[in-house]
């Protein structure tokens, strides 16, 4: 018989999590006025709020800590993350930042003007906020498979590119600063983008004399899903997928709290000198001089280390084994979800298992708050509260999918927790029909509602 996999690390050090009662989550629910992102994480059980900065670092990592260099300028600690972009991403030059929106924050306000247009394939939501705040514009180009919960497609992330080109015909070279790629796709539920893909965005970028730049997050992780989906990268290791990919992009930001298994920190890498050079200003004016931009020298040590840990492949087949697991269990109670899974999470298609709540009375959040209240697991709702308004009209938006989000952190939880997720569903499913009402909103921020509204339920 062939031996099952199991994960390549043991536990060495453990923090405890308390399981509630239903009373006692039931009024603490109702202190947060329903909203999780108001809950004290005490009061959580099993936390799947978000996988960014939530992973559990190896004692490798913690051990580089100790020995990070705190010196201002050129410490080693920066020598030795230096080494560890260039090794595993290839970009010969780097800036360091304090988390993915600051790497936006750097590279943008050296390229991005008012009235400029950034095609991309469904840009992430403070990637998309950067691009606004300088009155410009974000174009999804993201393939229509992406959209459909129905169609079954290896790279839901990939982007279209006869709506890429019509994107650069319509406009002068000068209005687009460059083409964004995020890997994998968050917005669209953690989708990888192929190899194939990638050379063909960069053909028609060469083409018109474009920029290419990846928002590389989950970098790791779409190399994983190539190995597995793309005809011809079965036998590569998952650092060449990940070298050749990042050959085909000018620049990157990066989010190093996700696949880089750290809890706070991000990159920018440049090919160009020039670009580098104008950007480090911005570093050294936004976040620190060129050599700790955001980050303290332990902090970089753990990131150089993490790099190396996020790219071996036990460590992401028992990551993403991990997620489809969750999927799997949650697909055999019955629960409607969305396939492919995704990378770092899994979707449940809140309008299917609440089909009677109205759209008016926010069903996935009403799902939210009925899992919380069932087992103690946090998680996030993707639907009318994070549309938020129209700016214009102040109407609700109703996006086309109600999805309630499963974010699994990385080497945090076990299956076994996945199994109390996966049954707390298992027992709302059975008793849904008594789920009779949602919520109203009772107070609620101009923007970004999503982390502070608060809620009632409709009697
Ligand atoms: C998380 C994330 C960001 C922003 O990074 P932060 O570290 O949260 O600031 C940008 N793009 C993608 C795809 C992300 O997942």
């Amino acid at each position: 018989m062939e031996l099952p996999f199991a994960e390549p690390y043991k536990i060495k050090m453990v923090e405890s999590i308390r399981q509630s009662t239903r009373d006692e989550r039931e009024g603490w629910i109702k202190n947060a006025g329903y909203n999780v992102f108001n809950l004290s994480s005490d009061h959580v059980y099993v936390d799947l709020l978000t996988d960014s900065g939530t992973g559990a670092m190896s004692d490798r990592q913690w051990s580089a800590m100790m020995v990070g260099d705190e010196s201002y300028a050129g410490a080693s600690s920066y020598y030795k993350l230096q080494e560890a972009v260039s090794g595993i991403t290839g970009f010969p030059l780097f800036l360091p930042t304090h988390q993915g929106r600051a790497a936006e924050n750097v590279l943008f306000s050296t390229l991005v003007k008012d009235g400029d247009i950034v095609p991309g394939n469904s840009h992430f939501d403070t990637t998309k906020g950067h691009i606004e705040f300088r009155r410009a514009k974000a174009v999804d180009c993201t393939i229509d498979e992406a959209f459909d919960p129905d169609v079954i497609h290896p790279f839901k992330g990939n982007i279209d590119l006869s709506k890429l080109e019509d994107v650069l015909k319509g406009h002068p070279t000068e209005k687009i600063p460059f083409i964004i790629v995020t890997l994998t796709c968050n917005s669209t539920g953690g989708q990888p983008v192929s190899m194939e893909n990638l050379r063909q965005v960069r053909n028609l970028a060469d083409r018109y004399g474009i920029p290419v730049v990846f928002d590389a997050a989950r970098f790791a992780e779409n190399s994983y899903f190539i190995k597995q989906r793309e005809e011809g990268y079965a036998e590569k290791s998952i650092r060449e997928i990940v070298l050749e990919m990042f050959s085909l992009a000018d620049a990157m930001t990066m989010s190093c709290k996700k696949d880089g298994i750290v809890n706070m920190g991000g990159l920018i890498g440049f090919r160009d000198r020039d670009l580098f050079n104008r950007a480090s200003a911005y570093n050294i004016l936004f976040e620190g001089y060129i050599t700790y931009g955001g980050m303290s020298g332990r902090d970089m040590n753990a990131l150089a280390r993490g790099l190396e840990e996020g790219t071996e492949f036990s460590y992401l087949q028992c990551r993403i084994g991990q997620v489809a697991y969750l999927g799997n269990k949650l697909k055999e109670f019955g629960v409607p979800l969305i396939e492919p899974f995704g990378g770092h999470a899994i979707f449940i298609d809140a309008k299917s298992f609440l089909p009677w709540i109205p759209k008016e009375e926010f069903i996935a959040q009403t799902l939210v708050v009925e899992l919380y209240r069932e087992a103690g697991v946090r998680s996030t709702e993707i639907g009318t509260l994070l549309a938020d308004r129209d700016p214009v009209s102040r109407g609700n938006r109703y996006p086309e999918l109600e999805l309630l989000r499963l974010a699994i952190p990385r080497r945090v939880y076990t299956n076994n927790h996945m199994d109390v997720v996966a049954v707390a569903f298992k027992n709302i499913l059975d008793r849904r029909k008594g789920i009779k009402k949602g919520y109203r909103i009772v107070k609620e921020a101009p923007i970004m509602r999503h982390f502070t509204v608060e809620l009632e339920r409709i009697p």
